[in-house]
């Protein structure tokens, strides 16, 4: 998912947010001798939010396991990517990254590949990149620990690839990126089937985390200052509580709001065939649940929809719709679009423009369909041309740019509270998100603001955000 609703900490920061979330949950670590395999990683990551937090847990491991983190490859003894191959163009972007490590001389730093990129291509990764000793897919990396033994011993090909698991990767050390929000995977994997998805298959099924095993980090989370946390799944809202308590989504989301400290709860990514009324209840009853639902909807044309295997008809998304809409809250909505899926006519692309007209979404990432290896799609007929899938992709983002200014425009003049997330380099300028997941950069003068959460009112919009000043 690409970040135009979000917003980068560092590059407001200048990277201080990470720091300070290392000091946090990381462990006290010795520093490590240089040279030893028991040294430094550099952990680089691509991909989704879930990918984001893999890499924390992963982090955790290493830290736990003596290493220090460093900034740089060439700073390393261990080099690991954290690869996505939602589409092409991500997985491409690893083997760029591995091939810069052919052209140098080996000096016997250990490279690893782990994530979706990992499980797709397996042992094929080793033929490809010769110098690459450890390929892991997330389904395996309960068994990071041992793999990385294995890897310390000297093995030059360790792989961990098995996807067929019911376990689900829980550490006892997180290394958060963010002092304020925390993530949490409370589902993984995916059950459903989407033609054009290679989740299932990186992935492997979906698993849920014990509610009380989640309600713990939750309550450690907050100890530790943590004020907003946001609860990760591909399919975030079709959790099944594994334990005899058998928590319901809506109720894990009210219990989490009830731990002490907690002010904030996000979730994502929310199915539509799983979304519920009793989600919309809870938010109505629950102010510290965020008023923002990421529904993605994919397509706006019912036979390209089925043709996608979604699992629900245009009707039956807008009746989701209608259900949010109904709420005593008034809940931001955001969305996915795949342009260009095979056979997508210019009526079927003509309802998805349409659609963006009858919801009038706060946010859209919409992306040129890509054909994955693994995937049902790839055997379809009528293949989208590049240019004419460019084409579709402009449009349908210029009509969102002009919904999303005019819905921006009407906000001008409101107060929101802020979780202040960013400094500027600007004098007195500062950033953050609304509980309704908006950006909005704002003036104070308050010499010191990172963390807290401030009213602002809203000056002046822009199609991506809001501008504002600190209210009294
Ligand atoms: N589980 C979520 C759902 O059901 O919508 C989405 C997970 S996926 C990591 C994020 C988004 O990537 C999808 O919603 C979809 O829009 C996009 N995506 C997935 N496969 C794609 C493909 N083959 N080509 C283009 N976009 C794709
Ligand atoms: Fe992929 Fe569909 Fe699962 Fe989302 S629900 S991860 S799009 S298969």
């Amino acid at each position: 998912m690409s970040k135009t609703f979000d917003i980068g900490l560092e590059t407001l920061t200048g990277g201080a947010g990470l720091s300070i979330g290392a000091e946090k949950v990381g462990p006290a670590v010795e520093a490590p001798e240089l040279g030893t395999l028991r040294g430094t990683f550099f952990l680089e990551t691509f991909g989704c939010q879930m990918n984001d937090h893999d890499s924390e847990k992963v982090a955790g491991v290493l830290l736990s396991r003596g290493y220090r983190q460093v900034e740089s490859p060439d700073a390393a003894s261990l080099i690991l990517y954290n690869t996505c191959s939602i589409r092409e163009k991500a997985a491409q972007k690893v083997f760029s990254r591995l091939g810069e490590f052919g052209l140098q001389p080996n000096d016997g730093r250990i490279i690893g590949v782990l994530g979706c990129v990992a499980q797709q291509e397996g042992e094929n990764i080793f033929k490809r990149a010769p110098w690459v000793s450890l390929v892991c897919g997330s389904a395996s990396y309960s068994k990071l620990p041992e793999l990385l033994a294995q890897v310390e011993a000297g093995n030059q090909r360790v792989t961990g690839l098995d996807n067929d698991t019911d376990e689900t990767f829980e550490t006892p050390v997180t290394r958060r990126d963010n002092p304020w929000r925390a993530y949490l995977t409370i589902i993984e994997g995916c059950d459903k089937a989407c033609s054009y998805c290679v989740v299932p298959y990186t992935r492997g099924p979906e698993r849920s985390r014990g509610s009380d095993s989640i309600l713990r980090e939750v309550r450690e989370l907050a100890e530790l200052g943590y004020s907003e946390v946001q609860l990760l799944g591909q399919t975030v809202n079709s959790y099944k509580d594994p334990t005899a308590r058998k928590m319901k989504f809506s109720e894990l989301l009210l219990a989490v709001a009830d731990e002490p400290g907690i002010r904030r709860v996000r979730f994502t990514t929310s199915h539509p065939r799983d979304f519920s009324h009793d989600i919309v209840d809870a938010i109505d009853a629950q102010p510290k649940l965020c008023n923002h639902v990421h529904l993605p909807v994919q397509s706006g044309s019912t036979r390209v929809l089925h043709a996608m295997q979604r699992t629900y008809s245009l009707e039956e998304y807008l009746e989701k719709i209608a259900m949010i809409r109904g709420a005593k809250r008034s809940i931001s909505i955001t969305t996915d679009i795949i342009v260009g899926f095979p056979g997508e006519t210019d009526e079927d692309f003509a309802e998805t423009v349409s659609l963006l007209e009858t919801v009038k979404y706060d946010g859209v990432f919409s992306f040129k369909y890509s054909p994955r290896p693994h995937t049902p799609s790839l055997k379809m007929n009528d293949a989208i041309p590049e240019e004419e899938k460019g084409r579709r992709l402009t449009l349908l983002q210029e009509k969102q740019r002009e919904i999303q200014t005019i819905r921006h425009l009407s906000m001008v003049g409101e107060t929101f509270e802020t979780q202040v997330s960013a400094k500027s380099r600007r004098e007195n300028q500062w950033s953050g998100h609304t509980s309704c997941h908006r950006v909005i950069n704002f003036a104070s003068q308050e010499p010191m603001l990172l963390g807290k959460y401030v009213q602002v009112r809203v000056t002046g919009a822009t199609p991506n955000g809001l501008a504002g000043e600190q209210a009294p």
